[in-house]
């Protein structure tokens, strides 16, 4: 009696559990069916790998990225799916011209690639890559990274592939996907000093020049397509921050003082005719210092862009200078810094770090995440407490 009673209750057991195994099944169907699940559309923003500088050390800071994103990393960060990535600049980790042989070390990297192609990556050019105003314009970005796809037979671009095509050339070009419009901006370290880098002496050492710059002609191009596509949420993707926005892009604020006083290199070299008060932002338009062209026309048209993606000003996930930090919401717009992937080009270590956004089809939320490349940190991997959800100006949707 006692073991049909204990049967009994076992077959009672196993009914339920078989229960909820098979009402878990069915939510877990309808919650992978498509027409359930709302649709996602993942950005993945990373920048400055600086490859010529991690090599050095054996390390491949923009394949390592590349696998970690597709397979998972060696120190147990997880894969994780994205639709674009956006490469916001320094490709190049010297100071000087970058040469052809960190060129083909950069495509060599890209070719990491296994689940996307190269095309599924839109880049643009930060300080590091510029050439000298001597020298044919721009020719290094162009040949190596280009994402126009001038030069297919070096950088392995076909423009033909993108499956969202870009409208422009390598130093001003948007692109659509569905009502999100991505306007993306070259840096132009290549223009004469004092705005870019070029010979500074008798000697004709080539100077670094990390303050920012575009010229009036990009400008009005961005505040044109700004002012044109209002019903659109526009990203726009730049090496480097606005003034007073996110971590250190205050001016003076991309060095730290020696115990004697001098200026020292902290999130930027120093060099005293490189413009260094505006060493971690935007600073030139064409030869004006401290334009402040994109920062006057937010302040006086708020919320006129979602997101300004940026880099350049290599930090951790909690580091704060100028009571600033990497995501910060000012004239109703979120700026985001998404440096670096590269972990030796500072003086000090940084820990290499992407983010990645999740738009949702339908939805004015977009997720942000912090990926952590090492383990220098935290864990390799999601850093969950840097993670934060924004509202967009207007829903996301994919087909529109
Ligand atoms: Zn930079």
């Amino acid at each position: 009696m006692l073991n049909r009673r204990v049967r009994t209750l076992l077959q009672g057991l196993v009914g339920i559990v078989l229960c909820w195994a098979a009402a878990g099944f069915a939510l877990a169907q309808e919650t992978d069916s498509p027409r359930a699940a709302a649709a996602q559309f993942r950005v993945w923003v990373m920048s400055d790998p600086h490859v010529g500088t991690d090599i050095e050390y054996e390390r491949e800071s923009l394949a390592d990225a590349i696998r970690q994103s597709e397979s998972g990393g060696d120190l147990g960060g997880p894969p994780f799916e994205w639709d674009i990535a956006l490469l916001l600049g320094d490709f190049a980790g010297g100071f000087g011209v970058p040469s052809d042989a960190e060129g083909e070390e950069v495509v060599r990297q890209f070719g990491a690639l296994e689940q996307h192609r190269r095309e599924d990556i839109y880049s643009i050019a930060g300080n590091h890559d510029a050439t000298v105003h001597t020298e044919p314009l721009q020719w290094w970005f162009r040949k190596w990274v280009d994402p126009a796809g001038e030069n297919a037979d070096s950088s392995g671009v076909d423009s033909a592939a993108r499956k969202f095509a870009i409208d422009g050339s390598w130093e001003r070009y948007s692109f659509r996907v569905g009502n999100l419009l991505f306007l993306m901006m070259s840096d132009r370290n290549d223009l004469p000093p004092p705005v870019g880098r070029g010979p500074v002496n008798a000697a004709q050492e080539i100077g670094g020049y990390p303050a920012g710059a575009v010229t009036g002609e990009t400008f009005s191009w961005w505040q044109n397509m700004v002012e044109r596509n209002a019903d659109s949420i526009i990203v726009t993707g730049h090496h480097h921050m606005l003034k007073e926005t996110t971590t250190a892009s205050g001016p003076w604020e991309g060095f730290t003082r020696a115990a004697d006083g001098s200026w020292r290199a902290l999130y930027h070299g120093f060099n005293p005719g490189g413009a260094p008060e505006g060493a971690s932002y935007l600073y030139f338009v064409d030869d004006k210092p401290d334009a402040q062209a994109f920062e006057g026309l937010l302040a006086d048209s708020p919320g006129a862009i979602d997101l300004w993606l940026g880099a350049h000003t290599h930090l951790r996930p909690e580091r704060e200078t100028g009571g600033r930090r990497f995501l910060e919401h000012k004239w109703g717009v979120y700026f985001i810094n998404a440096a670096a992937l590269s972990r030796y080009h500072n003086p000090l270590v940084v820990p290499p770090s992407s983010r990645l956004l999740t738009f949702t089809d339908g939805s004015d939320q977009v997720r942000v995440q912090f990926y952590l490349h090492s383990n220098d940190y935290y864990y390799q991997g999601w850093y969950e407490p840097a993670e934060t959800t924004l509202t967009l100006s207007k829903p996301f949707h994919l087909n529109d």
